[in-house]
């Protein structure tokens, strides 16, 4: 049962505004930040192509989709110059290889081959930065839904700031690391999307639904439809709901919590960022699922299909107590605040 909350002040609206601002400020990697992982991909590039003839690698993730922090782990794809498709590779082989290259580098440590997963991948420790990542091949997919989350956060300044907000409460709340049974951060950012577009006015488009002329093209990727619109600087002439939500960061922030508390029924309807129009858990088949988040290209995917009962109903109990805690002033504050670096 929810409790009752008191009237939102305009007083308290406007620290919360401020709290989430300062989230953004405090995680966001600076220039310099940013240049470093550039670099870091760079090395990594020329020195495997020593090992592994016509190596290609981009970063994808948060190091690209406006939505790192400056601890995020480095997303990175791996492609063969002569090769289009992952069709007839041996992947396995591959990633030992790359695996066995990597691990004469320098600079990085704990080199870590994982072949069972879906996404077969090479963990690597950076001991110049302290940065984490993984090298996966072929991720052709992940590349694109990088670029939608780019162009959804450059739309608007407060989605960028709600993304880093929702990305610190599930690490703080602890319920933010997919390979120990939650969520991942991409889920959570799909699930910020998405009440963007819910909201009324929406602060955001449903982009994947956008398109000039007549007809909606298609772009297929390992068959799946990858077409978005993606002329931002022409937005406002296409989408009539542009600039149209004044709201602020604090209000939305509130006003998301509520959403996941109080409005959206996890039961029946899926998170979908793909269409406007709500889709159903029983439409999808997905009614066994706690929590049902549809990735935007891949539709057969579910990124809640791997979450316990508990871990769902955990999961929930975080955002009710977040309303909670956000809706209403704190009469003290505890005596001392922990650095905020800790959680990290
Ligand atoms: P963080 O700052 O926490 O690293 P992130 O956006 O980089 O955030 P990761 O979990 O590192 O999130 O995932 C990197 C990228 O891999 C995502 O942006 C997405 O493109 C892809 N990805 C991650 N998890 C999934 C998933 N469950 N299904 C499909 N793609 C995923
Ligand atoms: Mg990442």
């Amino acid at each position: 049962e929810l409790e009752p909350l008191p009237l939102m002040t305009l007083d308290f609206l406007q620290i919360l505004n401020e709290v989430c601002e300062q989230c953004y400020c405090d995680f966001a990697p600076d220039d310099v930040e940013v240049k470093v992982r550039e670099h870091i991909l760079q090395d990594f590039e020329t020195f495997l192509r020593c090992q592994v003839p016509g190596a290609k690698l981009v970063l994808f993730g948060s190091s690209k989709n406006g939505f790192g922090f400056k601890q995020s782990d480095l997303d990175i794809c791996m492609t063969l110059e002569d090769q289009d498709t992952a069709e007839g590779l041996d992947s396995m082989a591959v990633i030992e290889s790359l695996a066995k290259a990597l691990r004469k580098h320098h600079s990085l440590r704990n080199i870590l081959p994982i072949t069972t997963a879906k996404v077969p991948i090479v963990k690597f420790y950076h001991t110049k930065t302290g940065l984490e990542g993984d090298i996966s091949l072929y991720n052709t997919l992940a590349l694109h839904n990088t670029q939608l989350l780019a162009s959804y956060a450059a739309i608007d300044a407060r989605v960028k700031i709600l993304c880093y907000v929702m990305k610190v409460f599930a690490k703080v709340c602890d319920i933010g690391d997919a390979s120990r049974g939650s969520l991942s951060s991409y889920a959570y950012t799909l699930m910020v999307l998405y009440f963007l577009q819910q909201r009324s006015p929406p602060v955001i488009p449903v982009l994947q639904e956008m398109y000039v002329g007549e007809k909606k093209p298609v772009v297929l990727v390992d068959g799946w439809d990858v077409h978005f619109f993606s002329d931002l600087k022409n937005l406002h002439k296409y989408w009539p709901g542009y600039k149209k939500n004044k709201e602020s960061v604090g209000q939305l922030w509130f006003g998301l919590l509520q959403f996941y508390t109080e409005t959206f029924d996890f039961k029946e309807t899926v998170v979908c960022i793909r269409r406007k129009e709500p889709l159903t858990t029983f439409k999808k088949q997905w009614t066994s699922k706690h929590l049902a988040i549809e990735d935007p290209f891949d539709l057969s995917h579910n990124l809640g299909a791997g979450l316990s009962r508990r871990m769902a109903s955990f999961i929930l109990k975080a955002f009710i107590n977040a309303r909670r805690v956000f809706g209403a002033p704190v009469r003290d504050f505890p005596p001392e605040y922990p650095n905020k670096m800790e959680y990290f």
